[in-house]
């Protein structure tokens, strides 16, 4: 199988970074195939703009989604973007690593998704590909996140909503949008709060998921 993790966490010493190498060598050692764009240490770009398209359709009016459609027909996607891709179509899961922040992607992450998932890609606004027909359709995905709040906090009753709904909605709106499926996501809740040993637990626990991906 092959395997990519993006990965999105500023420090290399940091909880994600531990669940990032984990599941390398985790996935290495059961005889997968790994990658990982590390976006921070990559500088990723994470702002889709005007930069990104050097071969406009219509110079005079910048409209993203169907410049992407013009720069995959006329191969004229930026070389980060385009080793992203490769990436992507190498892979058959795609796992992504990350704190949650406000609830959400960090923005560096969610500018991968908005620059590497084109429009032509890894669905087509004109051919009507999404969804089930979706461009990426013969792969899965997984998200892996940590938050500061406890699980208390991320239910119906608490202050933040549940984690349910708003981990769905990124699944719906990402990958099932793509044609991708969805593999069960993996979260560690509040590690600040918790002991040594708890969170030797979860990184075992962690483990567990990913040797049985
Ligand atoms: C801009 C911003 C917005 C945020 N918004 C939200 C939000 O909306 N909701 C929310 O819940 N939280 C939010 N947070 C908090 C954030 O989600 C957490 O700080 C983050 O998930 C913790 O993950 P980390 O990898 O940074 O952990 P770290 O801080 O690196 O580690 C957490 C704990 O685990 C320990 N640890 C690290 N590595 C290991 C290891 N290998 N083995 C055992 N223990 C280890 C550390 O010593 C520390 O005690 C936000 C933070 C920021 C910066």
């Amino acid at each position: 199988m092959n395997v990519l993790i993006v990965y999105a966490h500023p420090e290399p010493e940091s909880l994600n970074g531990s669940l990032k190498e984990l599941a390398v060598d985790t996935l290495k050692g059961e005889g997968h195939q790994v990658q990982v764009s590390d976006l921070y240490a990559m500088n990723w770009k994470a702002v889709l703009d005007e930069d990104d398209f050097k071969e406009r359709m219509n110079p005079e009016l910048f409209n993203p989604i169907m410049e992407q459609l013009n720069a995959v027909k006329k191969e004229a996607i930026p070389l980060d973007i385009k080793e992203e891709m490769d990436k992507v179509r190498w892979a058959d899961v795609i796992i992504f690593q990350f704190p949650i922040w406000w609830s959400n992607f960090p923005a560096i992450l969610k500018g991968w998704v908005d620059r590497v998932f084109f429009n032509g890609f890894a669905f087509n606004t004109v051919e009507m590909q999404s969804y089930d027909k979706g461009l990426l359709k013969s792969k899965k995905g997984m998200l892996s996140f940590t938050t500061g709040a406890s699980r208390e906090l991320y239910t119906d009753e608490g202050p933040h909503g549940e984690i349910e709904t708003i981990i769905n909605y990124f699944n719906h709106v990402l990958f099932e949008l793509v044609g991708m499926e969805v593999l069960p996501y993996f979260a560690i809740f509040g590690p600040g709060a918790m002991s040594e040993k708890q969170r030797e637990a979860e990184l075992e626990r962690f483990q567990e998921v990913i040797q049985n991906l």
